[in-house]
């Protein structure tokens, strides 16, 4: 087997939603997590891309072009690297998988080629995207720019003040940024925002969604995108230790890094599946954990658990990573959560810290905020829970976009 020669292509998964986006069967007494809860407008561009990404789901050839700029543009596969000095501290064997190491320094860049690969085969001159600290923005720019597509990217007007430098990144990538002016001035505005755009603009312009949510298709769609994750974890781990994982660790936002290196390991009995979200300030203040203490509702087109008060307005999170800090998560984590196939916990903001710092100086590898909460998990667990097992974590980017953040909190530290 090798991985550098052979292609990425989706495989049909046992929990593909139905055609309307349902994860789980009504009949079954399941909630229908996903759906399409979008005005009535959009109702005609969200099925041609339906038929228009069925089209290529499983289309060698697409994925073949695909594949070309992740190997010479993104840096695919990215590098399953055992971490000797945590697996020693902790009596296992802790595997990081590396996408921290892809252009531009996360797995963003995975749905954001194939997704405009995509908008070009269907002829699209125009991308847009919505974005909250701005990451998901700057890897559409960056597609935008090397794919030649026009690109308009909506941030509440308060993101995009506390996250100067990424706007910077995105209009120097020749992106064009709006700051959204309604409601909170975060990102459900910029969401709505962008959904209203691409109502009326739907026949030139695809719409980038950034995770595993949104109306069908994307959840599914970005879902196989990301799926080359375990794809290569599996196989990069069962040349060197030629077995499974005993349990595969990521973060979840939306939900798309999780699910990339989850779903090829969702059938395989022994692996356990743990997503971690954000306890923020702890469960009983702000926080980030939709599925712990959030409850079903309709945001970003989709019902899956949210959070929201008692009239059902959409809560805002809080985390210190803010590519955790949304108030939803995708519908098929939703439905993984009910149906007890993948384990959910959280991390709360101090322990993702004490990982950040734990990492960095265990193994040289200064993580990304957010992949923090999946290292920290380690310590949450159990000893015994550890010990002697065979761990895969999915290192979702690196930490150079948190110094800043980093540095204010942590400068009393390393004065
Ligand atoms: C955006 C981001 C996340 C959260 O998004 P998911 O869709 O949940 O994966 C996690 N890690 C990094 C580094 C990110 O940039």
């Amino acid at each position: 087997m090798n991985l550098h020669k052979e292609i990425y292509i989706p495989k049909p998964s046992p929990h593909d939603p139905d055609n309307l986006g349902h994860f789980g069967s009504l009949e079954n007494g399941q909630v229908g997590f996903g759906g399409r809860f979008v005005p009535e407008t959009l109702m005609p561009a969200l099925e041609k891309l339906r038929l228009d990404y069925e089209a290529v789901r499983f289309d060698k050839e697409f994925w073949a072009e695909v594949d070309h700029y992740y190997k010479n543009y993104v840096g695919r596969p990215s590098s399953l690297y055992f971490a000797e000095n945590l697996s020693k501290e902790l009596d296992a064997k802790i595997y990081l998988k590396r996408e921290d190491l892809n252009h531009t320094g996360a797995h963003k860049i995975n749905h954001t080629v194939a997704q405009a690969i995509l908008a070009k085969r269907l002829g699209k001159k125009k991308v847009i995207a919505e974005t909250g600290a701005g990451q998901h923005g700057v890897a559409t720019a960056t597609v935008a720019a090397l794919f030649g597509l026009e690109c308009e990217i909506f941030m509440g007007a308060k993101d995009a003040a506390r996250q100067e430098l990424n706007v910077f990144r995105m209009k120097l990538l020749g992106a064009k940024v709006h700051a959204v002016e309604s409601g909170s001035k975060t990102l459900k505005d910029a969401m709505n925002e962008a959904i209203r755009h691409w109502v009326t603009n739907a026949r030139d312009t695809y719409y980038i969604i950034g995770t595993v949510a949104g109306p069908h298709p994307y959840p599914m769609m970005i879902r196989d995108i990301q799926s080359i994750i375990g794809w290569e974890a599996k196989q990069q781990l069962n040349a060197v230790e030629g077995c499974l994982p005993d349990k595969v660790i990521a973060c979840i936002g939306g939900g798309s890094n999780a699910l990339g290196i989850f779903n090829h390991f969702l059938e395989d009995e022994s692996v356990e599946c743990i997503g971690i979200e954000a306890g923020g300030l702890g469960l009983d203040s702000k926080h980030g954990c939709s599925l712990a203490k959030g409850s079903p509702g309709v945001l970003h087109g989709q019902l899956s658990y949210i959070l929201q008060d008692e009239d059902g307005q959409v809560q805002e999170a809080h985390s210190i990573s803010a590519g955790l800090d949304y108030p939803g998560i995708g519908p098929e984590h939703s439905f993984l959560k009910d149906e007890g196939i993948a384990k959910y916990d959280y991390i709360t903001d101090d322990e993702a810290l004490d990982a950040f710092v734990w990492l960095s100086q265990a193994e040289g590898i200064i993580p990304a905020f957010e992949s923090s909460h999946a290292i920290a998990y380690l310590k949450k667990m159990k000893p015994d829970e550890i010990k002697g097992k065979t761990i895969l974590i999915n290192l979702s980017g690196r930490g150079d976009k948190d110094m800043i953040q980093a540095k204010d909190i942590l400068k009393d530290q390393f004065a």
